[in-house]
């Protein structure tokens, strides 16, 4: 026999101002099973939750539903409030009244209350059929993958590997270190940024409990938490790096020079190149797209001249597949690729329009031009800079709508750095709004602007053309309502940072989700910031949108607490709320096992005994350390035979029979 207590949450005014919960209580009582029936201010405040734990004690209830906001902020809140009044979690059920009534029918009281009083109805009647559930146990093994070498990955890396468990590192670069490598100075303290970065990669390579597999990318992903094998190609490097001493001679004597990454096309590197000098680890690879020897079977100079043989042109990829218990993604950001978008910008036939990590390579110390600031056309030192911020950021247009969050720091340090080099140079710099939350952020931006005058202008730029030897500007000054033009040596483009071009790939053979964007999805994006929708995966750094360093550091120590706790125990908890299949039922056919987003079912043969005899027959099997509770499964199956423990077809029934009164 149910004995049903109905609880109504006010939320202060959020669902009280519009949905009459006294009424929604008061009709609660007539509902089927339900033996008490109130309404609180807060349910989910301490006093709310021994509101509940009286009442279950009081009336003898054991089954409760609880008429607040969603389950997704809630639901573990009141299951923990039911296991301290003695009664099984999971006989907690929720009806939302603030997202799904008060909050979308603000101007419709009457409305709200009577959808309210319906929704209660179907928890009710769900309720009713609902059963206990008991989590399942699965062992852990305690090894961590962190994907992506870049500040997030490492700081990940090293913290989890600080607490005594190992990890890999698995960088499709040559190199760790991302793009803080890349960078020169960093805002708003002005340290520089190899001198945190470097030794930080150091710490990684050298950490007894982290192995770096670097020139590496993902091949498959298979398992649960606690328990996913992984398989990783290992690129060929073409270096033993056993016999590699890393003295660099190969490099030196390579005839063939290309325009390197690293440099972002503003320098050069030979085919068989470290991508500088103090890349992690400290062994050269070669490039095989360029490698005249591999290319042509020309050349070879670089296997003649290295002292120790190390150079080996039959090198092959290698495939390895480990075990790991969670995997941490921080495969960060990229820039947007502005030039098949900006026709107004020259679509990138001008030379001195360049982006803004193109920038930090010109003025790093040791970068091409051993950072002096000269523009790559000629080599001239630009007088005239112009730096134009928003270039595909906050648009509807072209490029991304979101606002890219660094580049008014970057853009100041950019405009500081060119004024600290040549104090007579002119920095006028374009922006829409300027943004600058975050401490000692906004004195940054006003020491460029007062300190180092540099001139901000508020405005579009429309259109950039050559003329003679000057890059033309045009826009308009909104706060003055007049056109300008400024005749510039160089433009420094502020471009969106965008999710890197495979992310939506990657996230696929790992199985979680991404936005429209392509970046990460956290579970919830107040309440589990640092954790995807699928358990034991969770995001540090800009993967999961535009950030900082110090926030980009703080998510990956987070990501790594996160792993901690998981590796905290042999053994971990996993949800009861997943599918299991009725082998009577079942005919096999294995429809559901396509839908399945995670790859959890799979059919296995069972013997039987029919008229006397044993027949083999296959039916469905669901992997309970896989599924998710996701459900589509249970709605592909014709014969039935799948449901989904705290969602069973009779549950759904008895709510949509609820709805339909
Ligand atoms: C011009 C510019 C200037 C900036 N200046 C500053 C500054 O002064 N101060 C500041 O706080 N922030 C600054 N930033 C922001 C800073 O760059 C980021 O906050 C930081 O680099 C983010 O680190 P990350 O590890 O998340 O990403 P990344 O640095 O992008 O590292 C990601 C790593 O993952 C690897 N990877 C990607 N995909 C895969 C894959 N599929 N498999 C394996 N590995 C993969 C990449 O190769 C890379 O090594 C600046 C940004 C720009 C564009
Ligand atoms: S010459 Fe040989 S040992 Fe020296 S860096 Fe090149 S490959 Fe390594
Ligand atoms: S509920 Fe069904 S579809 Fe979803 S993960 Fe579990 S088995 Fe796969």
């Amino acid at each position: 026999m149910k004995r049903i207590g109905v609880f109504v949450c006010h939320c202060g005014s959020n669902i009280a101002a519009v949905v009459d919960v006294k009424k929604v209580a008061e009709e609660a009582k007539s509902m089927l099973g339900v033996v008490y029936s109130t309404d609180y201010q807060y349910m989910c405040s301490e006093p709310g939750q021994d509101v509940i734990i009286k009442a279950v004690k009081e009336h003898n209830l054991n089954r409760v539903v609880v008429a607040a906001c969603s389950p997704r902020l809630h639901e573990p809140t009141f299951r923990k409030t039911l296991e301290n009044a003695g009664l099984n979690p999971y006989y907690v059920e929720m009806a939302n009244l603030r997202e799904h009534c008060s909050w979308v029918h603000p101007n419709d009281k009457e409305g709200a209350t009577l959808k309210s009083i319906d929704l209660v109805r179907k928890a009710v009647a769900k309720v009713n059929k609902t059963v206990a559930l008991f989590p399942g146990e699965i062992p852990v093994e305690k090894r961590c993958l962190v994907i992506g070498g870049g500040i997030a990955g490492m700081q990940t890396a090293i913290d989890v590997a600080d607490m005594g468990y190992e990890v890999i590192i698995l960088e499709r670069e040559a190199t760790i270190g991302g793009k803080m490598a890349i960078l020169d100075k960093t805002f708003p303290t002005m340290d520089c940024s190899a001198c945190i970065c470097t030794p930080k990669m150091v710490d990684a390579a050298q950490h007894p409990n982290i192995k770096l597999y670097t020139l590496s990318e993902l091949e498959s992903v298979g398992g649960y938490v606690g328990n996913f094998e992984v398989t990783i190609r290992k690129k060929a490097r073409y270096v033993d790096m056993v016999k590699c001493t890393g003295c660099g001679i190969c490099e030196a004597k390579c005839p063939k020079k290309v325009e390197s990454e690293f440099d972002y096309g503003m320098g050069k590197r030979p085919c068989i190149y470290k991508p500088f000098p103090q890349a992690v680890p400290n062994k050269p690879m070669i490039d095989p797209e360029n490698c005249r020897k591999l290319k042509e079977n020309k050349c070879g100079v670089c296997a003649k001249v290295c002292p120790t043989d190390a150079v080996n042109f039959e090198d092959k990829d290698e495939l390895v597949t480990e075990r790991f218990g969670a995997i941490v993604m921080a495969t960060g950001y990229e820039l947007y690729d502005w030039k098949k978008d900006f026709g107004e910008y020259g679509y990138g036939k001008y030379p001195d329009v360049i982006d803004g990590l193109q920038f930090e390579r010109l003025v790093n110390a040791s970068g091409p031009t051993m950072g002096k600031i000269k523009r790559p056309s000629d080599g001239e030192i630009p007088q005239d800079i112009v730096i134009i911020k928003c270039v595909g950021s906050r648009s509807t247009e072209k490029g991304k709508t979101y606002c890219s969050k660094i580049c008014c720091m970057y853009t100041a340090k950019h405009a500081t750095q060119i004024l600290e080099k040549n104090p007579n140079a002119n920095v006028y710099i374009f922006y829409m709004d300027v943004r600058t939350p975050g401490k000692m952020y906004d004195e940054f931006y006003m020491r460029a602007k007062e300190g180092y005058g540099a001139t901000y202008l508020r405005g579009q730029v429309s259109k950039i053309y050559q003329e003679g030897k000057k890059l033309i500007v045009k826009a308009e000054d909104t706060l003055v309502g007049k056109p300008v033009e400024v005749k510039a040596d160089m433009v420094i483009l502020a471009t969106a940072a965008a999710a890197v071009k495979d992310s939506s790939e990657i996230a696929q053979t790992v199985g979680f989700s991404y936005d429209k964007d392509g970046f990460f999805t956290e579970a919830h994006p107040k309440l589990r910031p640092i954790e995807t929708n699928t358990a034991g995966v969770f995001l540090a750094g800009t993967c999961q949108g535009p950030k900082d360093i110090p926030e980009t550091v703080s998510q990956a120590t987070a990501a790594a607490a996160k792993v901690g706790a998981l590796f905290s125990k042999d053994k971990m908890a996993t949800s009861p709320m997943i599918s299991y299949v009725d082998e009577g039922l079942c005919s096999g056919c294995g429809l559901c096992i396509p839908v399945c987003p995670y790859k959890a079912i799979e059919l296995i043969t069972i013997k039987e005994r029919v008229h006397g005899g044993e027949v083999e027959r296959q039916v469905a099997n669901v992997n309970a350390g896989l599924c998710q509770g996701c459900g589509p499964c249970t709605v592909a199956c014709r014969s039935g035979a799948i449901n989904l423990r705290g969602f069973t077809n009779q549950q759904i029934l008895a709510e949509v029979d609820a709805a339909c009164q």
